[in-house]
């Protein structure tokens, strides 16, 4: 049976509640008072999945995840300032990229993909490096579904009085980000991942004072937040015309988030996923990438099995087929296959998925004993 709409177990887009996507089917005047009134609302339910008050503001800004980090980096880091990346992965190597792409000082300490950051280098390396004046960290590395500390990276940074930039892009709307209670400058994160809504929002939660002594900083006039920022505290509305449609979807989200019971109901649903998917892979004979430790219930990373007869874009199709599209890897050190746990879906899509697995790898065992 061929589905007509495919389960995407992709780390976004990804399938998103039919409501979500009705609320799509209309169109908004991008000045009228009532879209103004609907980026209001978005504005201050971002806040409050981060659990942010008085001292952060929630800026959202068209575009994909990259879009709103380049903006981030772009806007909080000024010329003579200097930024420490800590990467175990690809989105971590993308900041990099982007700070360095904008002439801005920066250094990066890394570790393998398969290793958490580590809190001790970074205490290190900051009391050796004084001039480094603001710290990056990705939450969730989407490039293998590994979770950092960010408690303790948080708390170490603010203790040498440096900003702390967070890409939460795979993570926000799941994994506990407590900005009232955790130091943190900036956190990013986009509207189609596990807020579950359509791509083409990016965002960030920025503390006021940063932002404010921010202006001027960024070259860029499309993605200085800065700006954007005074546009929204001014009429409430979007500089340039805003993406109406998917604000529409991510605001249908938001709603739906906290009528399923916030971010803590939404991890709970994501771990059951990724828990059914683990022990039905392993059953399989899959091996999983990460140790259990460092493993959120985000994305999955597997291995792909020495079985004879294994081919992944055979396998992708195959299971394409069947409605499901699965992700593939992007590890430099070693062959692998990704699949989400976000979104909406659940228990019954992960076993579904694990039946036509299971009747897919038959063939590749029989190649093998034949
Ligand atoms: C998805 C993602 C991004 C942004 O990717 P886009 O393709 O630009 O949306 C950035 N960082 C992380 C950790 C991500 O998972």
């Amino acid at each position: 049976m061929t589905r007509v709409v495919p389960i995407l177990l992709t780390p976004g887009p990804l399938t998103t509640r039919l409501e979500t996507r009705q609320a799509m089917l209309r169109d908004w005047g991008s000045r009228d008072d009532s879209f103004i009134a609907m980026t209001a609302e978005i504005r201050q339910r971002l806040l409050a999945v981060a659990g942010g008050g008085d001292r952060h503001v929630a800026v959202p800004l068209q575009g994909s995840g990259t879009f709103i980090v380049e903006a981030a980096i772009g806007t909080l880091l000024g010329p003579n300032d200097k930024l420490l990346v800590l990467i175990n992965g690809a989105y971590g190597e993308r900041i990099l990229t982007i700070a360095q792409r904008l002439g801005r000082r920066a250094l990066a300490l890394r570790w393998p993909e398969n290793q958490a950051v580590e809190p001790d280098l970074l205490e290190q390396t900051l009391r050796e490096t004084p001039d480094i004046t603001h710290v990056a960290l990705v939450h969730c590395e989407t490039t293998t579904g590994l979770e950092n500390p960010l408690g303790a990276i948080a708390a170490i940074t603010a203790r040498h009085g440096k900003a702390f930039l967070v890409d939460a892009m795979s993570s926000f709307g799941a994994l506990k980000i407590d900005i009232g209670r955790t130091p943190v400058t900036a956190v990013m994160a986009s509207s189609n991942k596990c807020l579950e809504g359509a791509p083409g929002l990016g965002f960030a939660i920025v503390e006021k004072t940063a932002l404010r002594a921010a202006q001027g900083n960024n070259p860029s006039l499309s993605l200085d937040l800065y700006e954007q920022w005074q546009g929204f505290e001014k009429n409430g509305q979007w500089r340039f015309t805003p993406p109406v449609q998917v604000a529409a979807a991510l605001l249908a989200a938001l709603r739906q988030l906290e009528t399923e019971g916030g971010p803590e109901a939404r991890l709970r649903r994501y771990r059951e996923n990724f828990d059914i998917l683990a022990r039905g892979m392993e059953r399989l004979g899959f091996r999983l990438f990460l140790s259990p430790a460092d493993q959120a219930p985000i994305i999955a990373t597997f291995h792909y099995p020495t079985t004879a007869g294994f081919h992944f874009p055979a396998f992708y199709q195959a299971l394409a087929a069947e409605g499901f599209l699965i992700y593939p890897g992007k590890l430099s050190q070693a062959d692998t296959f990704r699949i989400g746990c976000i979104g909406a879906i659940g228990g019954d899509d992960f076993r579904r998925l694990l039946q036509a697995i299971e009747v897919i790898a038959k063939d590749w065992t029989n190649t093998k004993s034949r």
